[in-house]
Parts: structure tokens; C-alpha cells; sequence
């Protein structure tokens, strides 16, 4: 049976619009503001508006909406495009809203001249008066009879920087008793004497987020403009600018944002978290940014499997960060490289084995994989994990406890003889035989063991640090929590192994490369990592650990 995947809703308004001709193919439009890095809710964003030009035929513009020269920058706009290639898309242009100022400068005039906007010199708290309540009308400014001519020398004078920041503003005309509170005169224009990214000093007046938005979509054409459900009462206004001005009717839709559990997803807060140190920047790997999942190992197609799978929704909701860290694991279990790590070493010596002999096994570098293989050192003397030893073991422990037998990873069965402490009564070393006629893949011994365990050999161990993390809050839904959301980060997010254990083939290891180490989860080098200290990040555990965890307290 093949399963087929019903259309979410836009889809259906696409496939409709194609359908009775309204377009021949669609355009849609990425349109991040630049003063933040790019997140997980934006990943979603992006896979919708990229996927349905992709899935339909035409093409999807990313815009930069800079249209606040106070809180925009370069380095986020280089970041932002890297992000949407990275994550597997290609815009056809590149665009920027304030390369529309001009033409944007003269929709506002025009709308002067038609009567519809007029110069306003009441301060910020008195239009916030005049605007009145849901629940009661607003109320006309003393400004709202002006003339067209003198409106538009004013609006000119604007421009020309006559006046100060504040002074003035340019609103439309539209209804100060409308129902819906965007349509009472929105502020059109304000007067910032900043310095703008690109334009420099051209400009000291700016357009506001509701007039530069509609109509940058409508010179470019975009036919389907999608953003996020609390842009469902501006829509009104978007229809007015079109009606108006008559300009390309370009349509919005409305979807729920993304919100994940443990975790925030507003760059408000994560510019707070990067600002206050309690991450150690925008791409630190707990945090929930395209740039810090790619260097914690998750990967592209991951996070697009993520997307595909959580849908459409027209309703908010919050999804379990755990069925993104499914994907992860799905994807990596396919891809990674499978190598043996030991974090915590228990060092072991095989009393029967040949003292500085070197015998290379050959250990398969992926199951599911291309059936290749890599060669490990195995030695007298080798490290385990200590958690895989027990004096005294409870039933049911099928790793290494005295008299016990257990497997090591393609190498050897060893028996478990005697342990040797050190004088303040902790275990120095074990002290083991093994079973040379048990070696994996050519095994007569017709020994049986449970378990089998990862291990390194000693003399060839490259030492390497390796970083765990975890959730980055102690809450799931932070929305609901009262207080500060800085009060619920998690303080045991990142834990550092500094001196785990590892097989040398690791020594190669590369940027893009990901890792299953056996028994421990999926890793990858961090940029952090240099040849003489290797770094490895926890891209995700083997299992959904946590979930059991939360279940049992
Ligand atoms: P934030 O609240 O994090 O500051 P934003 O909406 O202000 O986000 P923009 O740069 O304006 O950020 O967003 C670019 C696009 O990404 C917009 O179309 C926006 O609707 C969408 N987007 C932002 N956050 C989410 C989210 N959590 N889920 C889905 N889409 C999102
Ligand atoms: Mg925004």
C-alpha cells in the first residue's frame, strides 16, 4: 500500500489557484528581518515557502525586511543566507526592502494625493490615545483634515530632514472607528535619523513593517505571502494598500508558528541568552539556531524530514522537541560512521595476550551502510567504560563482573579474573583472559555471551574532550511558566568529558563527517577541535533517554 500524504491547506489554495488559471506558476517569498539568526521556526518557514515552489514550478525571493535601520547588521544578513543554502535551497533573487525605499516613498505619495494619508504631528502617546480600544472607537487627530498639498510639502519636508525624530509621522487615512484596530489610521512613516545598513544616510524617514511588507510583496509579485497567524488582522490593512494604491494583488496566508518544547524560540530571548553569557554565542549547540544545530551535527535533511513532518497547522501549537531529535537519529543511524569512544576509562589487562603485539581487527564502519570496514588496535592493555564493570553485580548484568564473560566490540570474548585495587580501596585495573579462538567473525569457541562492549587499546588511545549536551531549560512549555524564562534554564545542559578515550582512526576525523560512537550516541568535531585536542559534540543520544527519565520521577 503506498501511503499518500493529504494536502495541508495551502497546498489545496495553490493547487485550486493553478487549477482555475488564476497563475501559471507560484512565487512565494522568504522574508527575514536582519537582526537575528535564523531558528528552527524559521527553518519551518523556509521549508514551506521553498517546498511549495519547488513541489508547484516557479520560485521563492529571499527578502530582507530592513526596513528598522536600528537593529539591523551585516554579519546576521551573511549568516542568514548561508543558513537557507545550507538547509538545501537556492532563492532566485536576492532582495532587499530597502532597496524599495524609493518606489516605497512613492506609494505613500500617491496615497496622499488621493487623500487617503496625511502628516500627523501628535506625539507617540497621543495617537496611542487617539487609537482607542477594541472595545471603543478612536478618536480623529487635529491633523487629519489637512490638505493634500500641505500634507504632501510636509511628507517632503520629512524626507528632506527638517524635522526631528518623533516630530512628525505619516498615517493613512482610513477609519478611526474601525472594527479591526490596524485599520485606525496606521502610522505609515516615521522620522529615524539613523544610519541604515544599506542605504547609509539617503534616508531619515522609514517605512513602517505594515506598509513596506504588502508592497515589497507586490513588486515582486509574490503571488501566495505566507507568514505566521499573528499577521491575520493586518490582513485587512494588506488588502487596503493593494486596493488602493493598485498595485499586484498579492494574497496572505496565515500558519501557526513553530514552537518546540524546551526551549524559545524568539530572537528577542535568544539575543538575551548570547548577550548574558549563558550560551556561549548564537551557534553554541544548545541553542535552538540553524547555526548551532549544524555545528551540533544535526543535518539538513533531518531538520526537512522535521518540518515535513509536523505539517501545516492553522492553530498553535508546540511540538515535542524529541520528534526532531527522532529525525536526527534517523538520518544518522543511515549516514554516521560507526567508532569507539571510552569516557570514563577502566583500564583492563588481558593477562594471556602477547605483551606489545599489535593486532589490527577489521570493525564495520556502518551496518546499514556500504559494508566497509576500518582497522582497530587491540592490545594487552585497553580501556573500557567503568559503569561496565561490577564487583558485585546485580542479576540480569550481562557486561564484565568477576568470573563473568563478556564480548568485545570485533575483537575477542574475555573472562573477568581478579581485580586489583589501588591503597585507597578504589579499582586500579581489572585483570582479564581472553579467548583467542573467539575472535569475531571466525569465532570456535562456542562460548555464549549477553553482552558486548566498546573498548579502546591503551598504547594507540588518542585522548579527546567530549561535549554532552542537554536540554537547554527545565521546562517544556515555557509559554505557561511564571517569572523569567532565564529562571528555568537547565544548568546541567553541558557537561564536558575532558579526557575520554579514543580508537585512533578518529584521528582523522572530519568537519562534515558524523560518528556513532558504539553504546553512546551520535557526535560530531566541533569547529572548536584542533589536531592536537580533538572535540567532539553529542549531536544526540542513542535513545530517547529523556522521555524515560521524566516518565520515572
Ligand atoms: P522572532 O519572533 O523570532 O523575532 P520574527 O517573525 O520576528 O521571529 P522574522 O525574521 O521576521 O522573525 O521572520 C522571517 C519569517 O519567518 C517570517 O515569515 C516569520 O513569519 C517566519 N517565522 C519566524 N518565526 C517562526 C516560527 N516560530 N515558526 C514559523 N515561522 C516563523
Ligand atoms: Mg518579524
Amino acid at each position: 500500500m503506498t501511503e499518500e500524504k493529504s494536502l495541508n491547506f495551502l497546498e489545496e489554495i495553490i493547487e485550486k489557484d493553478l487549477k482555475d488559471g488564476k497563475h501559471e506558476s507560484i512565487v512565494t517569498r522568504f522574508p527575514p528581518e536582519p537582526n537575528g539568526y535564523l531558528h528552527l521556526g524559521h527553518a519551518k518557514s523556509i521549508c514551506l515557502n521553498f517546498g511549495l515552489s519547488l513541489k508547484y514550478g516557479g520560485y521563492t525571493n529571499l527578502r530582507f525586511d530592513d526596513t528598522n535601520p536600528v537593529t539591523e547588521e551585516t554579519e546576521y544578513v551573511e549568516n542568514i543566507k548561508s543558513d537557507v543554502q545550507w538547509l538545501g535551497f537556492q532563492w532566485k533573487n536576492e532582495l532587499y526592502a530597502s532597496d524599495y525605499f524609493t518606489q516605497l516613498y512613492e506609494f505613500a505619495e500617491t496615497l496622499i494625493k488621493k487623500g487617503l494619508a496625511y502628516v500627523d504631528d501628535s506625539t507617540p502617546e497621543e495617537i496611542a490615545a487617539q487609537k482607542g480600544s477594541p472595545i471603543t472607537p478612536g478618536s480623529d487627530s487635529p491633523c487629519r483634515g489637512r490638505n493634500t498639498e500641505e500634507n504632501l510639502r510636509l511628507f517632503r519636508e520629512m524626507r528632506e530632514g527638517k524635522y526631528k525624530d518623533g516630530e512628525k509621522v505619516l498615517r493613512a487615512k482610513i477609519d478611526m472607528g474601525h472594527t479591526n484596530m490596524h485599520m485606525r489610521d496606521p502610522i505609515l512613516y516615521r522620522i529615524k535619523h539613523a544610519h541604515h545598513h544599506r542605504t547609509g544616510d539617503a534616508w531619515c524617514i522609514y517605512p513602517m513593517y505594515d506598509f513596506a511588507h504588502g508592497q515589497s510583496d507586490a513588486i515582486e509579485k509574490v503571488t501566495h505571502s505566507i507568514c505566521t497567524l499573528e499577521f491575520v488582522p493586518h490582513r485587512e490593512l494588506y488588502n487596503w494598500f493593494i486596493e488602493k494604491l493598485e498595485i499586484y494583488p498579492s494574497r496572505q496566508y496565515e500558519f501557526a508558528r513553530l514552537n518546540l518544547t524546551y526551549t524559545v524560540m524568539s530572537k528577542r530571548k535568544l539575543l538575551q541568552l548570547v548577550n548574558e553569557g549563558h550560551v556561549s554565542g548564537w551557534d553554541d549547540p544548545r541553542m535552538p539556531t540553524i547555526s548551532a544545530m549544524r555545528r551540533r551535527g544535526y543535518t539538513p535533511e533531518s531538520i526537512r524530514d522535521f518540518c515535513d513532518k509536523i505539517g501545516v497547522a492553522k492553530r498553535d501549537n508546540l511540538i515535542d522537541i524529541s520528534l526532531l531529535e527522532f529525525c536526527v537519529r534517523e538520518h544518522l543511524n543511515k549516514i554516521s560512521l560507526r567508532r569507539m569512544v571510552v569516557f570514563d576509562p577502566l583500564k583492563v589487562v588481558i593477562t594471556n595476550y602477547e605483551p606489545g603485539k599489535t593486532e589490527w581487527l577489521p570493525s564495520e564502519n556502518n551496518p546499514e551502510g556500504d559494508q566497509t570496514t576500518r582497522q582497530v588496535p587491540f592490545s594487552q592493555v585497553l580501556y573500557i567504560e567503568r559503569d561496565d564493570f561490577m564487583e558485585v553485580p546485580p542479576k540480569k548484568f550481562f557486561r564484565l563482573a568477576p568470573g563473568q564473560l563478556v564480548r568485545l566490540k570485533s575483537a575477542y570474548i574475555i573472562r573477568c579474573d581478579e581485580v586489583v585495587r589501588n591503597a585507597d580501596g578504589s579499582i586500579s585495573e581489572i585483570r582479564c583472559t581472553y579467548f583467542p579462538e573467539s575472535k569475531s567473525g571466525a569465532d570456535t569457541s562456542g562460548l555464549q555471551v549477553k553482552g558486548t562492549l566498546h573498548w579502546v587499546a591503551a598504547s594507540t588511545a588518542v585522548p579527546v574532550e567530549v561535549r554532552l549536551y542537554d536540554r537547554l531549560f527545565k521546562v517544556e512549555d515555557l509559554s505557561v511558566m511564571e517569572g523569567d524564562f532565564r529562571d528555568y534554564l537547565n544548568p546541567d545542559s553541558l557537561k564536558v568529558i575532558s579526557n575520554a578515550f579514543a580508537e585512533p582512526a578518529l584521528k582523522d576525523a572530519g568537519g562534515s563527517d558524523h560518528y556513532q560512537f558504539l553504546r553512546m550516541g551520535y557526535y560530531c568535531l566541533d569547529p572548536e577541535s584542533t589536531p592536537q585536542k580533538l572535540v567532539f559534540n553529542r549531536t544526540v543520544t542513542l535513545r530517547d533517554m529523556w522521555a524515560k527519565e521524566t516518565k520515572k520521577s
